[in-house]
């Protein structure tokens, strides 16, 4: 990132979860073109004698596996945005889970589209068990990467050490417990609230890496599409760390505009394991 680019980066991060980072400027850079509606694709009405050996592209379709990575560097103890080496890459991350038919269509629209997705589990939520089945080959592909937002998403700093590592620990456990894999080192404080304080006991529980960002879809709350999409139009930028979340259906109306942005922009997507641990990679609890 550039230098002024870390510095608005520093003031979204005060901004917080539950905002919109408003107030925080960043280059605008024109769109063009509409976004597009994308039709489910219709089933060929004519039999075939011999199933294709490749299934046709959903409409969705952006890319097939991580983007063109260099060789990953470990991540700072607090990162806002992504290594400028990546070029044309963002890292699309989606926190809470409030509502688990949200989660279940981020899961469609990952298989859909090859959209690679970072989610910053709220443990609380049913919706990371009740997504499993699905959730499961995403997260073995690594297309897919679990990460920790705390159990009951507090904000850290009213805490005590010993409630600050039991906020982290539930949620580590139901990662491994459901899914086999570890959210370390990647722990997103609600609100994006954090201290020096909060930082130390988060790396004594193996979370080193405070992963904040650089532009939300704002919608935490529930959004109406157009203000959501003016979001998007205005984030979705290379090597941002872009929050979304799983709380509200708005966001699974908006998907084929969400690839239109990223199509006219060349941009491709990565987990921040993608980015921190190599292509593809998928750290086994
Ligand atoms: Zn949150």
């Amino acid at each position: 990132m550039q230098r002024r680019d870390f510095l608005l980066a520093l003031a979204a991060g005060t901004a917080g979860c539950l905002t919109a980072c408003t107030g925080v400027q960043a280059p605008r850079r024109a769109v063009t073109g509409s976004p597009q509606a994308h039709p489910p694709a219709s089933p060929s009405s004519s039999p075939s004698p011999a199933p294709s050996p490749t299934p046709s592209l959903s409409p969705l379709h952006l890319q097939d596996g991580p983007p063109p990575l260099p060789a990953p560097t470990p991540a700072d103890s607090l990162i806002t945005g992504l290594p400028e080496n990546v070029g044309n890459v963002v890292a699309i991350t989606v926190d809470d889970g409030v509502d688990s038919s949200v989660v279940d269509a981020y899961l469609d629209f990952a298989k859909d589209s090859g959209v690679r997705l970072t989610f910053f589990v709220t443990g609380v939520y049913p919706s990371w068990t009740d997504n499993r089945d699905k959730m499961m080959p995403l997260v073995e592909s690594g297309q897919v990467q679990l990460a920790n937002h705390t159990w009951t998403h507090p904000d850290l700093t009213t805490l005590s050490e010993g409630a600050i590592i039991d906020e982290l620990t539930r949620c580590e456990n139901l990662l491994r417990n459901t899914y086999g894999v570890t959210g370390a080192p990647f722990i997103r404080p609600p609100y994006g609230s954090r201290s020096s304080f909060t930082d130390s006991v988060c790396t004594k529980a193996g979370y080193t890496t405070a992963a904040l960002w650089y532009g939300s879809f704002g919608d935490s709350g529930l959004l109406t599409q157009d203000v959501l999409l003016g979001e998007a139009q205005k984030w979705l930028l290379a090597q941002h760390i872009v929050i979304g979340h799983a709380n509200f259906p708005t966001i699974t109306q908006l998907y084929g505009q969400i690839i239109d942005i990223l199509r006219q922009r060349s941009l491709l997507t990565a987990t921040l394991d993608d980015v921190y641990f190599g292509p593809g990679h998928n750290r086994h609890a």
